[in-house]
């Protein structure tokens, strides 16, 4: 199927294929390691998650590289204050990145590559650029990039710049939004600052040169698709482009992908205004990881989520019943003959599941497509006519399905585990709902000991202790399942 996406360099949207009919090469701009991501973070990298596994679901092989930005101006700022070198202060940080990753089914990208390694291809490219003339040396003993030298600067975000000063510098990485001036590649140290010695002098790279460098050395001069949160399209990817495209004279990117930031109940996410939420604010909070991965997904990336706590519940809701469904009809005793109206539901709704997701990322549509598979699945079953062919065929687009929204599988009461052992660690167990906290007082091991302790009260007829341990464990948010095959239980 022909995939097709929105490019924001030409403003159209256009058919994806590997420009090399083998792997398509994709590079994603990554965490900035200075603190722990927040959902506005993981709405981007979860979209491009999708793009990689649709890529994949329809017989793509990806490249992907993410590069992790372990030295910046905040990060500087940060490890300052906490009195460390920033090689011991961004670790951290990194580390629960992916865990994050993790808790969200984010794929890791074939290739991450952290900033403070690269150096030296940072360097050569600012060289190259220098002899080009397209860069140079000011009296301090940094570098920047002349943007008069680059005609072309602003044919991403489409800004005309075409009364640009030249030589007007900016060195902060908290850039004005709206005028373009000569960019740093290479930051003099002010004194006491952490650097690097380098045949440009000592120092530390600019913000955007690290994007340059670390894509061109894994993917090559020219790639397919380059990702990052709508922010990022100015005066970030502009700058990355210019000096790419300075030194190696071809086009960088053939597509760029940009997700829309989102709104927290309606309003822009911020710590002033108290509505700003990391991933694990969320699941101390009692909310399940799986249930965050499907609202930040379900809104297509070019529009604007807008993250509420209602729509997180009606989440929740929506992966239960999702799974509900798939252990139904794996349970379900079937028919003698197929159903045939079902199958054709059953081969439109993968139909339109992909047609949706090629359709520029519909992620809205695509979901839409299993939800009618669900109520005709459920009719089906209802009524006693699904055969054993339709259950197999459904739980295979369930499957696809799953491929892309990865939801299905069930680890929500793990992380939530994990965030606990986390905030306790911290020292921020305070954080924590006193449900969460309630529902995970007691390990596996206990409940398993007081379920298997009801079942033999029952068997002696002891009914009044058999409701007891149940109303113990439904305090603690655990609830008990009475099936034919036993006692199934669940944190809620
Ligand atoms: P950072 O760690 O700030 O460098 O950001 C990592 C990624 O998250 C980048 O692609 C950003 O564009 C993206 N991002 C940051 N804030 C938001 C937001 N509120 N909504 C969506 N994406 C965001
Ligand atoms: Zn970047």
């Amino acid at each position: 199927m022909t995939i097709r996406l929105f490019n924001t360099l030409t403003g159209r949207i256009e058919e994806l294929s590997p420009a090399d009919g083998k792997q398509f090469r994709m590079y994603a701009c990554g965490p900035t390691v200075y603190d722990y991501g927040h959902i506005g973070n993981f709405r981007t990298f979860l979209q491009v998650d999708v793009l990689r596994r649709f890529l994949k679901l329809e017989g793509m092989t990806p490249l992907h590289v993410m590069n992790v930005t372990d030295v910046d101006d905040k990060i500087i700022r940060n490890a300052a204050a906490a009195g460390v070198p920033i090689g011991e202060y961004t670790p951290r940080f990194e580390k629960a990145f992916f865990e994050d990753l993790d808790v969200l089914a984010v794929e890791t990208p074939e290739k991450v590559a952290r900033a403070t390694e690269h150096i030296p291809s940072m360097v050569a490219l600012i060289e190259k650029l220098a002899a080009e003339d397209c860069a140079y040396r000011t009296e301090d003993g940094s570098w920047y990039f002349r943007i008069a030298s680059f005609p072309e600067y602003g044919k991403l975000s489409k800004k005309d710049f075409s009364g640009i000063t030249d030589g007007a510098r900016v060195d902060v990485d908290e850039y004005d939004k709206d005028s373009a001036r000569d960019f740093a590649l290479w930051k003099a140290p002010k004194p006491g600052e952490y650097h690097w010695q380098t045949e440009l002098g000592p120092g530390r790279p600019g913000w955007h040169i690290e994007c340059s460098a670390m894509a061109t050395e894994y993917l090559g001069d020219d790639f397919d698709l380059h990702a990052g949160g709508e922010d990022l399209m100015f005066p970030h990817h502009e700058n990355e482009i210019a000096q790419s495209e300075s030194a190696s004279h071809k086009t960088f990117a053939r597509h760029w992908f940009h997700v829309r930031f989102l709104l927290v109940e309606g309003r822009k996410m911020s710590k002033s205004e108290g509505n700003f939420y990391t991933l694990r604010d969320l699941l101390l909070k009692g909310y399940k990881a799986s249930a965050i991965r499907m609202l930040l997904i379900s809104v297509p990336y070019r529009q604007q989520l807008n993250f509420t706590f209602d729509g997180l519940a009606a989440e929740t809701g929506a992966v239960e019943r999702l799974r509900t469904f798939q252990q139904r009809v794996r349970e379900a005793k079937t028919a003698a003959t197929e159903n045939a109206t079902l199958a054709e539901e059953t081969a439109r709704s993968r139909k339109n599941f992909c047609e949706a997701l090629a359709n520029d990322l519909n992620t809205a549509e695509a979901r839409a497509a299993i939800f009618d598979l669900v109520r005709a699945g459920n009719a089906a079953m209802d009524a006693g006519t699904m055969g054993a062919g339709n259950a197999r065929g459904i739980l295979e687009v369930l499957g696809d399905f799953d491929k892309i929204f990865a939801v299905l599988e069930d680890h929500d009461a793990e992380w939530t585990k994990f965030a606990l052992q986390w905030a306790e660690r911290e020292g921020r167990l305070s954080e924590a709902s006193a449900e969460v906290v309630a529902q995970n007082s007691l390990t596996d091991e206990q409940i398993q000991a007081l379920v298997d302790e009801r079942t033999a009260a029952k068997k002696s007829r002891n009914f009044a202790r058999a409701d007891a341990i149940r109303n113990e464990l439904a305090e603690k948010g655990i609830v008990l399942e009475d099936s034919k095959d036993g006692v199934r239980w669940k944190r809620k």
